[in-house]
């Protein structure tokens, strides 16, 4: 076991639909702690630069105009395996093949609009807490 620190995003469908204290308590649940959060609107170049992991595919130009659609909640989870344990709590990509009682079986609409974001890698981890924080916008608990 290791602790760890992930990249989770609320995404803009899940603002549309109320349900980011939902989300919150889905991240407590699951032994996470939120140790930073803000609300933004990403610009389509910001979404852009987040995702050009996937620049080329044909879904890339409606990822970047969903996920600059509106408001969205950027959080760093801070847990024991929190990057598989955020992964796990959120579920497959598609809803339709997410596990029952996952966040995307629940709330998602469809493969694009699936409500939650989570970095997939230590790498891709760290890189993505330094594209929305500085290290000093971090809370630190004290583990026991
Ligand atoms: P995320 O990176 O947002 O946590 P993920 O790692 O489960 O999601 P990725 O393959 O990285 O999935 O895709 C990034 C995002 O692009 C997805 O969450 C979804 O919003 C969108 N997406 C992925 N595949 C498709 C597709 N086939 N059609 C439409 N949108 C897609
Ligand atoms: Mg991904």
């Amino acid at each position: 076991m290791a602790l760890e620190k992930t990249l989770a995003i609320i995404k803009p469908d899940a603002l549309e639909k109320g349900i980011i204290g939902e989300l919150c308590k889905r991240v407590e649940d699951a032994g996470l702690k939120i140790v930073g959060m803000k609300m933004m609107q990403l610009t389509p170049k910001k979404a852009e630069g987040f995702y050009a992991v996937h620049q080329g595919k044909p879904f890339f130009a409606a990822l970047v105009k969903y996920m600059s659609s509106g408001p969205c909640v950027v959080m760093c989870l801070e847990g024991e395996n929190a990057i598989k344990r955020w992964r796990d709590t959120m579920g497959a990509t598609d809803p339709e093949k997410a596990a029952e009682g996952t966040i995307r079986k629940d709330f998602g609409t469809n493969i694009e609009r699936n409500v939650t974001h989570g970095s997939d890698a230590a790498d891709t981890a760290r890189s993505e807490i330094g594209y929305f924080f500085e290290s000093g916008d971090l809370m630190h608990y004290e583990w026991i």
